[in-house]
């Protein structure tokens, strides 16, 4: 399994979109029943029902038949266990069979997450920075909503008013303070990725000093509040490589995993 692979190096078969490896989804968000009261007590109590296991920002995954080629690769789900109450839990949506998806967050992120799960043969815990580009559609589409509705969770445990403990309402997508009811709602925050070329359409690539050995990524930044998408291009381009950047053309968005600056 390649760890360390970034979504535009992936090469392979063709894929959903070319350039946005996590803009894929197979399964309706179905957020209208959110608001259901025990939705998620209900579809705990239901075999039929996967469960999605997140540790940290890792997902148990494998690939089939060995291959590491795009689309390859499907989430480890498993039926729900009682255990499962005692965590916070996220409702990711319905497949068009009709079986509901629900993300269980676990705390642990070390080596003994592996322990929490059951892992089958070729099975592997992978972020989505090595997962994204390999994963099928439905497995995409999952895994970018969970690691990052997990995040926020991990982050976002208090009040920012009050500083007491939230609760978990909305089937998991929001925080509400059992003091003064104040709710937090998932953040997003708007980030630009480029693929700066030069007229020999040779590609620029970075590396950050505390990176592995043989990472390089293509220049990304978060986008400020208010600025349009091509000047901030424009702007981490010359702040993070000290080259300057011509004509900035804009593709399609892509959802990610959430990160606070
Ligand atoms: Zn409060």
């Amino acid at each position: 399994m390649p760890h360390g692979v970034y979504s535009v190096s992936v090469t392979g078969a063709p894929r959903q979109d070319p350039l946005l490896a996590l803009n894929r989804t197979a399964v309706d968000r179905a957020s209208w029943r959110r608001s259901e009261a025990s939705l998620q007590e209900g579809l705990l109590d239901d075999p039929r029902t996967a469960v999605l296991d997140v540790l940290g920002d890792r997902v148990p995954m494998r690939a089939r038949d060995g291959a590491e080629s795009y689309g390859d690769a499907t989430l480890v789900l498993r039926a729900p266990r009682p255990s499962d109450r005692d965590l916070v839990t996220v409702y990711l949506g319905e497949d068009d069979d009709g079986r509901h998806y629900v993300a269980v967050l676990h705390d642990e992120s070390g080596e003994r997450a592996e322990q929490l799960v059951d892992l089958p043969a070729q099975g592997v815990l992978l972020d989505l920075r090595a997962a994204g580009g390999i994963l099928d559609d439905a497995g995409a589409g999952l895994a970018t909503t969970a690691i990052a509705m997990a995040h926020w969770h991990r982050t976002h445990r208090h009040c920012p008013r009050c500083g007491a403990r939230t609760e978990v309402v909305q089937a998991g997508w929001v925080r509400r303070c059992p003091v003064d009811g104040a709710e937090s709602y998932p953040l997003t925050h708007p980030a630009v990725i480029m693929a700066v070329t030069d007229p020999d359409d040779r590609l620029l690539l970075a590396r950050g000093a505390q990176w592995a050995a043989g990472r390089m990524s293509v220049l990304a930044g978060f986008v400020e509040p208010g600025s349009p998408s091509s000047p901030p291009s424009r702007a981490r381009c010359a702040k993070r490589s000290a080259c300057a950047c011509g004509t900035c053309a804009t593709s399609p968005t892509s959802p990610g995993p959430s990160r606070r600056r």
